[in-house]
């Protein structure tokens, strides 16, 4: 089987760059067990899948860095009943993870063929939680709104109101947000008409190009 080759390098992944740096929710950890990084990069890049870097998926876009994934997911802390809107499918390794915690998952991607590619991933894996849409995340997803959690898994200058307002009471989005090279990880927390930003991690994401976006 494909799969056994690469466990022994899943599992030391999850040891060195996950456990070692404080991700401990073992919830997480079997997330990270059930979608093994190596389905979702392509073939040239097989062999790095589990080094502790983003990786190019082709278009011009990569895949996520597995820390930074844990990082944000463990921010959102994703729990089985909820409906969790992302931004930026990208190779569909932040959605797998996602769908493996909460109850389903709604993300939508600017280019359709990286989607595309994401959806067969997804269905080779099993997870059929997941919706999908073509086109500009950076105003949400009203139609499907709104949601417990949000997550914007490409940058943006300052986080958009359309994402804001799609999050529940008690609900929480987080996002890169900053310039364009490098921005901090914000943790937005809807406490009734209250809204709370947490600045946390430094961390260097490709923009999301949109209405509430980037301009290029
Ligand atoms: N979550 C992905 C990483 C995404 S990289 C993973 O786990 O692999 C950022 C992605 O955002 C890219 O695929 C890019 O095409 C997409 N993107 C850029 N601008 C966007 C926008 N306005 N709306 C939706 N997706 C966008």
């Amino acid at each position: 089987m494909e799969g056994g080759s690469y466990s022994p390098d899943l599992e030391r992944m999850i040891g060195e760059q996950l456990k070692e740096r404080g991700i401990n929710d073992e919830r997480l950890l079997d997330a990270f067990r059930a979608n093994p990084r190596h389905l979702f990069v392509p073939k040239d890049q097989k062999s790095r899948a589990y080094s502790d870097r983003p990786l190019p998926i082709g278009e011009g876009q990569t895949i996520s860095q597995p820390y930074i994934v844990a990082l944000m997911t463990d921010l959102l802390r994703v729990g089985p009943g909820d409906r969790v809107l992302e931004i930026g499918t990208g190779s569909g390794y932040q959605s797998a993870i996602l769908a493996t915690l909460g109850e389903t998952v709604y993300t939508v991607e600017k280019k359709g063929k990286l989607q595309e590619q994401a959806k067969r991933i997804h269905r080779s894996l099993g997870l059929e939680n997941i919706g999908y849409r073509t086109g500009d995340g950076t105003k949400g997803w009203k139609e499907q709104a709104p949601f417990e959690k949000i997550i914007g898994t490409g940058s943006v200058p300052e986080v958009p109101d359309s994402l804001i307002n799609q999050l529940k009471v008690q609900g929480r989005l987080v996002i890169p947000a900053g310039a364009r090279r490098q921005q901090r990880i914000v943790l937005v927390v809807k406490e009734g008409d209250r809204i709370r930003k947490e600045k946390k991690s430094y961390c260097s994401f490709l923009p999301l190009v949109g209405d509430e976006g980037w301009d290029k």
